[in-house]
């Protein structure tokens, strides 16, 4: 077991500005990671990796851990997979950056290979899996999208953009077909889109921008109360002005997209913020008044908008108004593509009486797969609230269970953490 006083879970922006502010105060800290590379989804795009890269630099002695994914939670006592062993690390504080992820809303034919998000055409752009050899490929979306759009252009890539506007940043001699995404066609593979008014584009890979989702499992997972807020990204934990998570455990902090989408230079001052919090309250940070007053200011000149006024709402206990949401697909859709569960499964299962998602997991195995509700869970929120007409922030959330990161057995035989319990 290891012991900190401040552990800090994920390394984009919010994770890496609040170890070095732990850094700064002299305090004995870790920076988990669960990607061999630190600075989080701020890397993938051109945008927000300067400031990433100017954060790293400040991490001095922090102890950092890449390839390693927190996969429980009890207490302050993190379960952490290194190699194939889990490691309990304890800390007097904890703060848990583990920021948003894009989650893409199904489509007739969304599972097919070659089917991905934004984020994950960044991703094989990143790690060299597409050249001028990969293609047709077609991007649709607003400006993440037009901005690899281009990207792809640059690299030779066949690339052209769907939508009913070019998106933003797209440059202008990439093919734009204006219309919307009906379905996306193949055998096992990707291999033409059709939209809605019945055209059809020859494609090998289809990036469809998607919303980002908070990543909350660890914060659920701490017995943390969470609230459905769409202006910041979905389902997000309750944390008070401190950005203290509320619920059993004290001393556990929330930062950066997972306490809320917003950009990532809000995202590095919220980490900034809840690393100068935890450590005053650990009686680590000297000047202390001054330097979170500094760090309020700065926050709030970071922030978009919309997102810095939800926030601050949040912070002081505000219930955010009821959203109704639907997903309005074919039944034929999957919507759970682990367990490859379809609409109209689920729609069987609400005309048996099933009332909530851990009830559809009962019924149809939903949510069930590997990914444990992280490619679905928003999904079938979104699906179940418009089938029964109850807002989706009065729908109870799928239950959560360790571990939150498929690992081996072996990790779990000898680890000291609490054997997890059945699923749902
Ligand atoms: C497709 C896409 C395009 C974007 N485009 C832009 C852009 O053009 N310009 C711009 O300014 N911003 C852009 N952003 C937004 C920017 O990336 C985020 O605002 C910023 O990265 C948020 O920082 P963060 O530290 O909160 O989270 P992240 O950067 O998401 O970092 C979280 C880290 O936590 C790690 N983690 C999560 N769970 C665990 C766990 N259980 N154990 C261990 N580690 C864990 C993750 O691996 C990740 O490294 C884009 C984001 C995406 C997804």
């Amino acid at each position: 077991m290891s012991r900190y006083q401040v552990a800090i879970v994920g390394a984009g922006p919010a994770g890496l500005a609040a170890a070095g502010e732990a850094h700064a105060a002299g305090a004995r800290a870790l920076l988990i990671e669960e990607r061999p590379a630190l600075g989080g989804r701020a890397m993938i795009v051109p945008g927000a990796r300067g400031l990433t890269e100017g954060l790293m630099r400040d991490l001095g002695g922090v102890d950092v851990w890449r390839s390693s994914p927190v996969w429980g939670l009890f207490g302050r006592a993190l379960a952490v997979l290194r190699g194939d062993r889990t490691e309990i690390v304890t800390a007097d504080a904890v703060i848990l950056a583990t920021g948003a992820r894009e989650t893409m809303l199904p489509f007739p034919g969304w599972t097919l290979d070659g089917v991905m998000t934004v984020e994950a055409g960044w991703e094989a752009v990143r790690g060299g899996r597409i050249g001028s050899g990969t293609g047709p490929v077609i991007v649709t979306g607003g400006a993440e999208a037009g901005g690899l759009a281009t990207r792809l252009a640059d690299r030779g890539v066949a690339v052209a953009t769907v939508g009913p506007a070019r998106p933003s940043g797209a440059s202008e001699g990439i093919p734009h077909h204006a219309g919307a995404l009906a379905a996306a066609e193949g055998g096992e593979v990707l291999e033409r889109i059709v939209l809605t008014d019945g055209a059809v584009h020859e494609c090998r890979m289809l990036c469809v921008e998607s919303p980002r989702v908070p990543l909350v499992e660890l914060a659920r997972l701490a017995g943390c109360p969470c609230t459905y807020e769409p202006r910041l990204g979905g389902t997000v934990p309750r944390y008070d002005p401190r950005f203290a998570l509320h619920g059993p455990t004290p001393q556990l902090y929330v930062a950066g997209d997972a306490a809320g989408v917003d950009s990532p230079r809000a995202a590095a001052e919220t980490g900034r913020l809840a690393a100068r919090y935890a450590l005053q309250a650990l009686g680590l940070l000297a000047d202390a008044q001054a330097k979170i007053e500094e760090s309020r200011r700065r926050l709030a000149a970071a922030s978009y908008p919309m997102p810095g006024r939800a926030r601050e709402a949040l912070m002081l206990g505000a219930v955010p108004l009821d959203v109704m949401e639907t997903l309005d697909v074919p039944g034929e859709t999957v919507i759970c593509p682990c367990e490859g569960v379809t609409v109209s499964a689920l729609a069987a299962a609400v005309a048996e009486d099933a009332r909530a998602p851990d009830d559809l997991a009962r019924w149809t195995r939903c949510g069930m797969g590997v990914c444990r509700w992280r490619r679905c869970g928003e999904p079938v929120l979104r699906w179940l609230g418009g089938a029964l007409g109850v807002p989706i922030g009065r729908l109870p959330l799928p239950s959560v269970t360790p571990p939150v990161r498929p690992v081996p057995i072996s990790a779990l035989a000898h680890s000291g953490a609490p054997a997890p319990a059945g699923h749902a």
